[in-house]
């Protein structure tokens, strides 16, 4: 069973309920998607069902078309929010780590097409890869973060809060005007462009800020 745990190992003592996640919230992602860019937060949930370990190794579908690998700063929720300003958001983000928002994106364009929702390509049991979370003391302020995703050992995605619609604060209060946010819960802040399929056999390395790096296969 996926237990949310600090970078070094320790688990923590808090529950993995849900995850709030955003589409759309860098505006080169929407699009090369052929999206438009969004007036609001586009949000949906992944279930604690859908969580599992981003190392050693995770594992993808098969036989359902191609899966996407969407890297994302993730932000580890520590109180209870609901309808919150952005202050109050910041108080209660006591982590931060990456989410790996898989996608079956032949399901999900299918799902659309039809005017479906999009659970079946996003919230199926494994389609969130979390790495473990940097206490937020250690972390550089929520203006600063930036991410990276290493594909076979190429640059595939990179991404910054400078570059968001939305800061995560500012998603954060948001999201909480309409799902209260549990300790332990988590928000995904959107994927940078340089979404791609991941095939099995795949070597991943992601890192948070150029500093905390987690490594992965894909089975
Ligand atoms: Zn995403």
């Amino acid at each position: 069973m996926y237990q949310h745990r600090w970078w070094g190992g320790e688990s923590l003592d808090l529950p993995n309920a849900k995850a709030v996640c955003v589409g759309r919230n860098y505006a080169a992602h929407a699009r090369e998607l052929n999206n438009p860019v969004p007036t609001e937060p586009l949000l949906f949930i992944k279930p604690s069902s859908a969580m599992v370990e981003m190392e050693p190794q995770f594992s993808i579908p098969s036989n359902q078309g191609e899966c996407h690998v969407e890297t994302e700063i993730t932000l580890l929720i520590g109180s209870r929010l609901r309808n919150v300003s952005a202050e109050e958001a910041d108080a209660a983000i006591i982590g931060v780590g990456l989410g790996l928002d898989l996608t079956l994106r032949d399901l999900q364009s299918e799902l659309k097409r039809n005017g479906h929702p999009w659970e079946r390509a996003k919230s199926f049991d494994g389609a969130l890869v979390l790495s473990a979370f940097v206490d937020r003391e250690n972390c550089p302020s929520l203006e600063d973060l930036s991410l990276s995703l290493e594909l076979n050992g190429r640059l595939q995605q990179s991404g910054s809060v400078a570059e968001m619609l939305w800061s995560p604060l500012d998603l954060v209060a948001e999201i909480s005007r309409s799902f209260t946010l549990e300790p332990g819960d988590l928000v995904l802040t959107g994927t940078p462009a340089g979404v791609t399929a991941l095939r099995q056999g795949d070597q991943l390395g992601a890192s948070l800020c150029n500093r905390w790096s987690a490594r992965s296969e894909v089975l």
